[in-house]
């Protein structure tokens, strides 16, 4: 947990200050990062709410390598088409070789191979793998980096409209993705860049660090994602209608005469913002090129209609700590805290004060809950600013002094909050947590 005292003078948001103070990560090269042990647990508690939702839409996981053959890209035409951000490798037969930016070919290619009949679709396929897109700037820490982690899911439906109903949960399960993570995204109508197609959004978090220029209506900021009940396979028209019928474009999309007409001046929300995640509907422009067909009822050949749906999974990390944290540091929301509570012994090598930390660790264990035990020979102050920085919901402090009234304190991050308890008190308030 190596942390910084002052601020690395390269950083220049807030996310990517405190991502280097709180030793999440260290640069390896440019716009390359090492997750440190902090940093990585934080990174895997975003992997995993995005894999519940994928999988709670339907989609199935799997995995696919981050080194993919040229010729696929060949095929599709996109091998000359993407241009610099490519990296492009040779292997030692001469064999043309890329560190996969993103996965339409491949997965296709591995789609044509074993699917065959319209009665496999449809499909929805995604993994969670390291991308590279050779930036021409990376910049802001894990916000732009050259290598990063994103979840890409892939759909393959028989006809147009039943793409859409696939690009639909995708745009549900984005929803309650952002939520979960305490973050509130809107989808904004989106260019496509080189993935292509004509649908898309992107899912934006307000902010003014943010990189994206955006303009929607204020109203769509108050709107909260559908609950644990949603049903996937019901109609989600209803949903879509709610979420996209007011104005909402980035940059690329806008068109400043529809927003002033569509939506009056006091709600008229003109802002900057990160992107998350990004979803795309393209038909059949990979299908077609490459001949991905799957046999239709009567025997006849259907080109199959595919979407594709990203998550900057690395991205979030920087975008929840660009959302929540305050001049000490952090303020990680508890669904993706490195762990739930810090407990702070004051007076390390003091028998008493161990002997309560040490029961007070083994009992939070027991309870499943994640702590971190500062057991160190800091002093008092140095602690109390270290777990600030790092962002734990909840602080354990215990010390000779309250002990001698049979107490310890438990403090709450986001408000400051400090109240005195019995040990067991608050052991059962955090179970509760
Ligand atoms: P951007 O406009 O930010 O360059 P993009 O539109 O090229 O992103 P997509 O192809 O839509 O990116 O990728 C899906 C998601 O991956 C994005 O929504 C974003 O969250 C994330 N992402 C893209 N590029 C980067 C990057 N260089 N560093 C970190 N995350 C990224
Ligand atoms: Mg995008």
């Amino acid at each position: 947990m190596p942390i910084l005292r002052d601020d690395p003078k390269e950083a220049e948001i807030v996310s990517h200050r405190l991502m280097l103070r709180a030793g999440l990560i260290r640069q390896s090269s440019a716009g390359i990062y090492s997750w440190l042990p902090m940093g990585f647990r934080v990174l895997q508690k975003i992997e995993q709410i995005v894999r519940e939702e994928q999988d709670r839409a339907g989609a199935i996981e799997m995995l696919m390598p981050t080194i993919q053959s040229a010729d696929l890209w060949r095929e599709s035409g996109r091998y000359d088409d993407y241009g610099e951000e490519m990296l492009r490798i040779s292997d030692r037969h001469e064999r043309d070789m890329l560190y996969g930016p993103t996965n339409e070919e491949l997965i296709t290619e591995i789609f044509r191979n074993e699917v065959h009949s319209y009665r496999d679709l449809p499909r929805n396929l995604y993994h969670i793998q390291w991308k590279f897109r050779d930036e021409i700037r990376p910049r802001f820490g894990v916000m732009r980096g050259r290598e990063f982690l994103m979840k890409d899911a892939y759909s393959f439906d028989l006809t147009a409209e039943d793409a859409k109903r696939s690009y639909n949960k995708m745009f549900v399960a984005y929803l309650r993705t952002f939520e979960r993570m305490g973050l509130k995204s809107i989808p904004m109508a989106a260019d496509t860049g080189p993935i292509g197609g004509d649908l898309s959004h992107e899912f934006i978090i307000l902010a003014e660090t943010g990189e994206s220029e955006v303009f929607c209506h204020a109203d769509l900021v108050e709107l909260t994602a559908p609950g644990d009940d949603v049903d996937f396979e019901s109609d989600l028209t209803a949903i879509m209608e709610q979420w996209t019928s007011k104005y909402a474009a980035t940059d690329e999309k806008h068109d400043a005469a529809r927003f002033e007409k569509e939506v009056a001046a006091e709600k008229r929300l003109s802002a900057r913002g990160i992107e998350v995640g990004h979803i795309f509907f393209f038909g059949t422009k990979y299908t077609e090129p490459m001949k991905c067909q799957v046999q239709g009822k009567e025997g006849e050949l259907i080109t199959v209609q595919c979407g594709s749906y990203g998550i900057g999974v690395s991205r979030l990390v920087a975008a929840i700590i660009e959302a929540s944290h305050d001049d000490a540091g952090i303020i990680w929301p508890a669904s993706v805290a490195p762990y739930l509570v810090g407990l702070i012994n004051l007076k390390t090598g003091d028998a008493e004060t161990d002997a309560a930390c040490e029961e007070l660790y083994g009992k939070l264990k027991q309870a499943g809950i994640e702590v971190l035990y500062d057991d160190t020979d800091e002093r008092a102050g140095a602690k109390f600013a270290a777990m600030d920085l790092i962002g734990l919901p909840w602080q354990l402090i215990v010390g000779p002094k309250g002990l001698k009234q049979g107490e310890i304190e438990l403090k709450d991050r986001r408000s400051g909050d400090r109240e005195s308890l019995k040990p067991d008190a608050a052991l059962q308030r955090l179970i509760g947590a």
